[in-house]
């Protein structure tokens, strides 16, 4: 059971319902991330400076639009085992990209093949950008090698697992378009992940949501120099 409350008012002028209540958190949000990440970090030194505190956060949304974001980092915040707190963050986020994909159709699919697949100089004929390839020397006629469509794709149901560096991806068609993901703007993955686990999330493509979360959760005491050697020279997910 949470033993922690979160309570979301519009304006100032609600607080007074809240006088009565014990060791109230009030926290004004706006749109600037750089002052939400602030105030996350705040909170979670607070947290942890007062142990085993319980707080009733009131949250003052003043139309912001990082409030189910803030409330997702308060949540985060309150799972002590790491395991369930890592879990939480990767599948959370893995909802939030996808709801900002719901019913737009970015990649402009049409009977399996999205704007790309159609372009006529491109190399794959559908299932989006769901392969890996690798490169070829430079003085090879061909630039790439061993293209295979990843495992989990499946022309009926597309992907079959919840990889968050896939859904994170845009290429280079997408981006033309103004349409870039950055883990920086996604308050819950900026303000919990450290720089290794950002990593991990960006490069982890074509691997399951277990194989992910697996690495997320084993290379905890990997040094990030060594982790970085080992992401150049050994792909991180056998594909
Ligand atoms: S990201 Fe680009 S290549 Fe991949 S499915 Fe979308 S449009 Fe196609
Ligand atoms: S894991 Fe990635 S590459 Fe594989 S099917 Fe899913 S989205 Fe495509």
């Amino acid at each position: 059971m949470e033993k922690y409350s979160i309570t979301r008012i519009s304006s100032v002028s609600e607080l007074d319902k809240f006088n009565n209540a014990e060791n109230k958190r009030i926290i004004n949000l706006n749109n600037n991330l750089i002052t939400l990440k602030l105030k996350v970090i705040k909170e979670r030194f607070k947290m942890i400076s007062k142990g085993e505190k319980v707080y009733n956060y009131i949250l003052i949304s003043n139309d912001s639009k990082y409030v189910q974001d803030f409330e997702n980092c308060i949540k985060a915040m309150n799972i002590k085992d790491r395991k369930e707190r890592l879990t939480f963050i990767y599948d959370t986020a893995c909802d939030y990209v996808d709801g900002l994909f719901a019913n737009c159709n970015n990649c402009e699919f049409k009977d399996d093949k999205c704007a790309v697949n159609r372009s006529p100089q491109h190399q794959y004929e559908d299932m989006g950008c769901c392969r890996s390839f690798e490169f070829t020397g430079i003085f090879q006629k061909e630039m790439i090698k061993n293209l295979k469509l990843c495992r989990y794709a499946k022309s009926q149901t597309g992907c079959t697992t919840k990889n968050l560096s896939c859904k994170l991806f845009t290429c280079s068609y997408l981006r033309k378009k103004g349409i870039k993901f950055s883990i920086f703007k996604i308050l819950l993955l900026s303000c919990f992940l450290n720089i290794k686990e950002r990593d991990i999330i960006k490069y982890n493509f074509f691997g399951s949501r277990e194989e992910l979360l697996d690495r997320l959760l084993n290379y905890k005491y990997c040094p990030y120099i060594w982790w970085l050697f080992r992401r150049k020279y050994k792909a991180d997910i056998e594909y």
